[in-house]
């Protein structure tokens, strides 16, 4: 989707208050070079990114989104963001978005090979069509992510719980999942337990009860599915983090894979054979995430 608005923004100490933060943004062409050959998010994948869904001109969920981005700065050992002007960086990008769904990303870089100060920025671009696969549902295979659960506190600079620009791993599954005749894919654990999609979060239900699987192996921690996780437990229903074995998501009586952008696409098919889906159900979850959340 071509970006309709890009700010490049003059990253600011997380304790500084500055009196005028409209002087620390630049908006630029998004169509225009912005960046130098130096830049090590173009060389080494190596800086964080936040993806916020837009609807009608609002931001959804920013401050989880920003609470993640400071979290992926620490674990990637990034000076901390400062929070005050990231979310003035996402008001200026919403507003530019257009009208309907949009999606807001904020980009914080390592910056240049032996600069002084990382490299930030925010673009804005209207949404994908995803009323297919929110009404129709998608067909998931699941592939082997390589690690076993416990890897992120065996070896925590793999980086798994931050959500870094180095998604060329993510798209390889997608594009394997597509090889196979699905629409997307779920990671395994070496071990055999599911842990999320290159792009989305998983949900399962089972009964009155939704699950998904604990953020602490090694996967991002979904800012929807935890807006969702709230919504239904006003709703009246259980909401746990579990660790979960394949044979359980093959039981489930429906899941979903949930993201900002996409929000909640109900699987229809997992490795070959068909689930359950609730159609009105779902669209009741698509109509509370399209509803304006802080
Ligand atoms: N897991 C991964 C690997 C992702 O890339 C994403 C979103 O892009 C998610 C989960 C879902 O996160 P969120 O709901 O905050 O979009």
């Amino acid at each position: 989707m071509a970006l309709r608005f890009a700010l490049m923004i003059d990253p600011l100490a997380a304790d500084e208050t500055p009196s005028d933060l409209a002087s620390t943004f630049t908006s630029v062409d998004p169509a225009a070079p912005a960046l130098t050959v130096g830049e090590l998010s173009t060389q080494r994948g190596d800086g964080i990114f936040e993806s916020i869904g837009v609807v009608d001109g609002h931001s959804q969920e920013v401050e989880a989104h920003l609470e993640r981005l400071a979290h992926s700065a620490e674990l990637c050992d990034l000076p901390a963001p400062n929070i005050a002007q990231w979310r003035a960086a996402v008001a200026i990008a919403a507003a530019e978005s257009g009208p309907g769904e949009g999606v807001v990303k904020l980009i914080l870089s390592r910056g240049i090979e032996h600069g002084p100060t990382p490299t930030a920025w925010a673009t804005a671009a209207a949404a994908a069509d995803f009323t297919a696969p929110r009404t129709d549902g998608i067909r998931v295979v699941t592939l082997d992510r390589g690690y076993a659960i416990d890897a992120p506190a065996r070896a925590p600079w793999l980086l798994l719980g931050a959500k870094t620009l180095s998604y060329a791993v993510n798209m390889a599954a997608l594009r394997e999942a597509h090889r196979r005749g699905s629409d997307d894919a779920i990671f395994l654990s070496s071990d055999g337990f599911v842990l999320e999609a290159p792009t989305a979060s998983l949900i399962l239900r089972r009964g009155d009860t939704f699950v998904t699987p604990a953020p602490n192996g090694g996967i991002l921690h979904g800012t929807t599915q935890l807006s969702l996780f709230e919504h239904l437990a006003q709703r009246g229903f259980e909401t746990v983090y579990e660790t979960i074995p394949l044979d359980d998501l093959r039981r489930a009586d429906a899941a979903w894979l949930v993201s900002s952008v996409r929000l909640a696409a109900p699987i229809v098919e997992l490795d070959g054979a068909a689930l359950a889906v609730d159609a009105e159900f779902t669209a009741s979850l698509n109509d509370y995430l399209l509803s304006p959340r802080d």
